[in-house]
């Protein structure tokens, strides 16, 4: 029983307006996978922990309490109690979480507590959740499976106005940096680009975040 929603997709895609949308929608909960990697980044780079050195970040990782808040009006993450919603959210994060992604023991630590997450959610209805391996690895036995996508313009362009960015140096600099992380995230952690077996194929660059959701909203039988 229970409803999941699967959403992978790359950085800019609309992924996170997207899932949250559909998890208020559907009145079920919303999970962000991202922000779990995020955290053991921001925790990591707080340590000053040399992220290139997978001993000592499956240490860290191991140690680290993630608590995370399944409501897609308040999504929250805590690493060890503290609070870290904003502080995963910074470019130095972003560029550090791939190596960190990569770590397979990392990995298998994080999988491990998303899928308690989902089946924990189960009794209430189910849950969105949003990645890049939710539909291949996470949970392969979701019912639904949307996998998202945009123009790397366009989504250099969506990840720079969530930065507060205006320049157009700005946008060229995110970009570069899109293409560099989905490129790390292709050879050493989850692929980006992979496309689960059985997933909606969504394009966003055209359509607008209302339009997706409808369109997702039918396949969940709404
Ligand atoms: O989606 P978001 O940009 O927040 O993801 C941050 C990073 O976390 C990705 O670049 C990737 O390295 C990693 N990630 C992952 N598997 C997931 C979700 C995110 O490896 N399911």
């Amino acid at each position: 029983a229970g409803l999941v929603v699967a959403v992978d997709g790359p950085g800019g895609s609309g992924k996170s307006t997207v899932a949250r949308e559909l998890a208020r929608r559907l009145g079920l909960r919303y999970l962000d996978t991202g922000a779990m990697y995020r955290a053991v980044t921001q925790l990591a780079l707080e340590r000053r922990i040399d992220i290139e050195d997978p001993q000592a970040v499956a240490e860290l990782a191991e140690r680290a309490v993630l608590s995370v808040g399944t409501d897609p009006d308040e999504p929250t993450i805590a690493v060890d109690g503290t609070r870290v919603d904003a502080e995963i959210r910074t470019r130095a994060v972003t560029n550090a979480v791939s190596a960190i992604a990569a770590v397979p023991s990392v990995r298998t630590r994080l999988v491990a507590q998303q899928r308690q997450v989902i089946d924990a959610s189960r009794a209430g209805g189910g849950i969105v959740v949003e990645g890049r391996d939710i539909g291949s690895v996470v949970a392969p036995d979701a019912q639904v499976k949307v996998f998202l996508t945009a123009s790397t313009e366009v989504r250099a362009l969506r990840r720079s106005r969530q930065l507060g960015e205006k320049g157009v140096d700005d946008v060229a600099r995110t970009l570069a940096e899109l293409d560099r992380r989905d490129a790390l995230d292709s050879t050493r952690a989850a692929d980006p680009l992979a496309i689960p077996d059985g997933a909606i194929v969504l394009d966003s660059t055209a359509m607008g975040v209302p339009e997706v959701v409808e369109e997702v909203l039918r396949h969940c039988g709404q």
